[in-house]
């Protein structure tokens, strides 16, 4: 198998429909690919069952943890469960406000027309990569790593802090859902390693069941400890490519330094509540 379970479709901030994600797999020889926009399913409405490929139903949630963001990949997840879906659009609703907000502050600042350009877009889930992409067409800013300096960042012109569910509210939506929790991308948080098994402690506790050990630009170290801390904790293991824009060349569907052999027996797809989705 070759598994690429962390991605986006246009329905959030990914730049691309579900058949291109799904082409883009195969082409890469991709078996098992689980699409997961920020806070919205939408995109798998527009799937259909491929012979080649199994398509995991997943969705990644932006929640809050002891004042930080952190994301919680839900795999496996039933998308008609009303739990699930009325956090979603009470994510959604956030979203919207903030961007509105976000509005308010460029408009200040002599930059207007963000809104009317939201509308253009496919995008359920309203994110901050939106709002760099209009600020870059309108030549503000050269670059996204600018433009997220200058205004997106804590410290940006335009920034609006988000307020997101909590961690155990993501956690229970997504097991209400019948999905799997992976908490997503855990070396990207900043975070020291006593504080980093705090925060899979407090994952666990709230039902949360696998740690996502495999993405881009993960430092071996860091892959090594998620291991051994999901191993200590009893967790399972996943990974993924978080494949936004096959304009960006840090990553690709599939093409992310997969987990090491030895440990494919804690893999995520061998959860009991895989099979039966897949
Ligand atoms: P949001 O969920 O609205 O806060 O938007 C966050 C999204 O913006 C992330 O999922 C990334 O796709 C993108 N993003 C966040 N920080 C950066 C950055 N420094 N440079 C480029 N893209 C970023
Ligand atoms: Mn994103
Ligand atoms: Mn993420
Ligand atoms: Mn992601």
């Amino acid at each position: 198998m070759k598994a690429d379970l962390h991605c986006h479709s246009h329905f959030s901030d990914g730049k691309h429909t579900a058949d291109f994600l799904i082409e883009r797999a195969l082409l890469n020889g991709v078996t098992h690919l689980a699409i997961t926009d920020h806070d919205c399913t939408n995109v798998h409405a527009e799937l259909h069952r491929s012979e080649a490929l199994s398509i995991i139903k997943g969705v990644e949630i932006s929640c809050d943890w002891q004042g930080r963001e952190l994301h919680i990949v839900g795999l496996c997840i039933d998308t008609n469960n009303s739990k699930l879906n009325n956090l979603l659009e009470e994510q959604q609703q956030k979203r919207r406000q903030r961007v509105c907000q976000m509005d308010a502050k460029l408009a200040a600042s002599g930059i207007t027309g963000l809104l009317p350009y939201m509308a253009t877009l496919p995008a359920v889930a309203q994110t901050r990569s939106h709002v760099a992409d209009f600020l870059i067409q309108h030549k503000v800013c050269k670059t996204r790593k600018k433009v997220f300096k200058q205004y997106l960042n804590k410290s940006g012109k335009a920034y609006v802090a988000a307020q997101w569910c909590s961690l155990e509210a993501a956690v229970e939506a997504i097991i209400l859902a019948g999905g799997i929790a992976v908490l997503a991308h855990p070396g990207r948080y900043g975070l020291s390693r006593a504080k980093l098994s705090h925060l899979v402690d407090d994952f666990a506790a709230a039902g949360g069941e696998a740690l996502e050990c495999a993405y881009p630009n993960i430092a071996v170290e860091m892959q090594t400890y998620l291991l051994k801390l999901a191993a200590d904790k009893s967790l399972y293991i996943s990974g993924g490519s978080d494949f936004h824009d096959a304009g960006a060349a840090w990553t690709d569907v599939g093409k992310f330094p997969w987990l090491p052999k030895s440990t494919h027996q804690f893999g995520v797809w061998h959860h009991q509540r895989w099979s039966a989705a897949t």
